[in-house]
């Protein structure tokens, strides 16, 4: 008889982890499982510091800051854009291009203000920049910008107002380049210098016609909403020569869409983009600039290939085709090599931030049946009850799979039948519910046997789901990972300890909005995905955290309000040495009070309305002036308090 006892239980190891979480191709440098079986963040320094996540997060429990949790680490951040910057070093040094790579950060991707601020900061040695796609953006920008050198591209609609702003800017030692985008934006460009009397650095952003691919494919080409097709830019650059403004047309500029996948559409459209390069030199512009836009791709899954939650390139490969693409089109037309930008947001902010939640519970039980002592009358029940003696009896070491195919069909057909004879009436609740349980206890000792011979079969893929647990997990989907619900994203997504430990069971999760799409149940899996994701059997006394990783983008500026669970704490982190970090921000999570007001409510009303109400209650004689002073307290420091739940 088949005993799991005497099967791997126990045996399980740190490779085990990592070959089930694949954490070795999407960690990169940065994630790896140290020996305690704790996730590890390593700042990718010579040094190779590195601190242990569980610990930390444990700490950042201890000082009452609770999760869901946001952790950001600069060290990651400042190495990712190291890495870009010197990946174009690299690659401008190879190929003896005879210009410089000065990217800019395009706000839209995370507009959280520390978040900026260190972005400049590390930025700063090379000059990186900002772009901007609509005014409010703008104003951040014109505020947080320092370094004189480094761009701000003005993308997006404009009215007079964001170009005056942008013309004025220049004054205080800014260098703002106004991309037009519409063909209106050319005539409000030119009556704003006429107003002024001062003029701006142009760029101006085209359509290709190069197809691309992936999730944002069919917004651009010749349809997209923004770019001017080749006929407006030869009417535009007429124009501005008409106006005098020629000369100060130096930028082109495109961007194909958001995380792709395939080098071989970066190179079309860098093909595409420079002949218009070089062509608007010959028609007599000054271009010096190039902006190569976003779509600089995050290998999510690490697979490495082509597909949309990966990428078939690296960063360096990225670079190279840049800078040799442009270099051979500007060589073979006499054009001067000109100073490259790229408008990477993805890439830069995807690897520093962390997103820890815990789980509250799961619905996992474990039946015990008793066979023997079964006394039902129930046909059904004593089928089922047999059913599952005999697969309790199966001999491990036969080849049996058609037997269990056999027993497995069996368990299915009687609760098929066991759910008509509900329906008409024949069988009552209780009966249903042992029902149930059988049929969960057959599947669960059918898997201990596939798992043990490792038997895939199609006829038995179904028994996973029957016995798939839910656990529910401390956030809400909508406001912190929102690309999962909206465009099905996959994030790597992995328990932050007990990696020596095997996991007990495959589950999904179900987070705290009462929304049917609140939930997680798509998870990397060797390149394709996966419906539910290992994890360690809860136990209601101890901690259970899980990180969702490479979050850093897009993610806190599309997540929304939905049941009114509001922003997470925010913690960014110094890693100072091995095993010890600083807290070097803290942005606080936002209260009920803070959600409520966004909504309009005025919290002193709320509270108002509720103190009369109790008032009318303790006349009527319904509450107690003792009950109604901890209703009013509650409610108070409710309205103080997180949005999420408390353990
Ligand atoms: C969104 C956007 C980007 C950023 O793209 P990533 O793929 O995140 O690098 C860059 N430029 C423009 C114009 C954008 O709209």
């Amino acid at each position: 008889m088949f005993n799991q006892e005497n099967t791997s239980n126990t045996q399980w190891s740190i490779s085990d982890s990592i070959r089930t979480y694949e954490i070795d191709k999407w960690g990169d440098k940065y994630f790896f499982i140290n020996k305690k079986g704790n996730i590890a963040i390593s700042n990718n320094t010579n040094d190779k510091k590195s601190i242990d996540l569980f610990k930390l997060v444990e700490e950042i429990q201890n000082r009452d800051i609770k999760p869901p949790l946001i952790l950001r680490f600069n060290d990651v951040l400042k190495d990712r854009i190291s890495e870009l910057n010197n990946s174009f070093i690299n690659a401008i040094k190879f190929y003896s291009y005879k210009n410089r790579y000065q990217g800019v950060f395009p706000i839209k991707c995370n507009q959280q203000k520390t978040m900026l601020e260190k972005i400049i900061e590390y930025g700063s040695e090379w000059d990186f920049g900002l772009e901007v796609g609509s005014k409010s953006e703008l104003l951040i920008a014109l505020s947080l910008l320092k370094n004189e050198r480094a761009f701000l591209i003005c993308n997006g609609y404009k009215d007079k107002n964001y170009i005056e702003m942008a013309i004025l800017a220049r004054k205080l030692g800014k260098r703002p380049v106004i991309v037009i985008e519409q063909r209106d934006d050319v005539k409000k460009i030119i009556d704003s210098v006429k107003k002024l009397g001062s003029k701006p650095i142009i760029g101006i952003r085209t359509k290709l016609s190069s197809k691309s691919s992936g999730r944002w494919g069919k917004s651009v080409g010749d349809k997209s909403k923004f770019g001017l097709s080749i006929p407006e830019i030869m009417t535009t650059v007429e124009e501005l020569r008409d106006s005098q403004l020629l000369d100060e047309l130096n930028l082109l500029h495109f961007h194909i869409g958001s995380q792709i996948s395939d080098i071989k559409i970066i190179k079309n459209a860098l093909q595409e983009a420079s002949q218009i390069f070089v062509e608007l030199n010959k028609l007599g512009a000054h271009m010096k600039y190039i902006d190569v836009g976003g779509g600089l791709g995050i290998d999510y899954d690490g697979s490495k290939t082509p597909t949309s939650n990966s990428t078939n390139y690296s960063l360096q490969n990225y670079a190279n085709d840049v800078v040799a693409t442009l270099k051979d089109y500007c060589d073979q037309n006499n054009v001067d090599h000109p100073i490259i930008i790229s408008e990477s947001g993805r890439s830069i902010a995807s690897h520093c931030s962390v997103l820890i939640f815990n789980v509250l519970g799961t619905n996992n039980e474990n039946y015990e049946i008793n066979i023997k002592g079964d006394n039902s009358n129930s046909l059904i029940i004593k089928n089922l009850l047999d059913t599952l003696n005999q697969i309790k009896s199966l001999n491990t070491d036969d080849d049996n799979l058609s037997k269990i195919i056999e027993l497995w069909n069996d368990t299915k057909k009687f609760k098929d039948d066991s759910l008509s004879s509900f329906r008409l009436g024949y069988m009552n609740l209780t009966e249903r519910a042992h029902v149930e349980k059988i049929v969960w206890k057959c599947a669960k000792e059918i898997t201990k046997i596939i798992e043990y011979k490792n038997i895939i079969h199609s006829d038995l893929s179904d028994i996973k789901s029957i016995l798939a647990s839910i656990y529910y997990a401390n956030f809400s989907v909508f406001k912190s990972i929102p690309d999962t619900w909206a465009i099905n994203q996959i994030f790597p997504i992995i328990p932050i300890h007990r990696h020596t430990e095997k996991p007990a069971l495959e589950a999904s999760f179900a987070d705290l909005t009462c929304d049917s799409d609140g939930k997680l149940n798509n998870f990397i899996d060797k390149g394709n995905s996966k419906s539910l994701l290992h994890l360690h059997r809860f136990n209601k006394d101890e901690d259970y955290f899980i990180g969702i990783f490479l979050s850093g983008a897009y993610q806190e500026p599309l997540g929304n309000l939905h049941n009114l669970f509001g922003n997470t704490n925010i913690i960014h982190i110094d890693i100072t040495s091995s095993e010890d970090y600083k807290i070097t921000n803290m942005i606080k999570e936002d209260s009920k009070a803070e959600i409520l007001k966004v909504f309009d409510y005025n919290v002193d009303d709320l509270l108002e309305r509720i103190r009369l109400k109790c008032e009318s209650a303790i006349n009527n004689k319904k509450i107690t002036i003792a009950e109604s002073k901890k209703l009013i307290t509650q409610f108070e420091s409710s309205l103080r308090e997180s949005t999420y739940l408390s353990k």
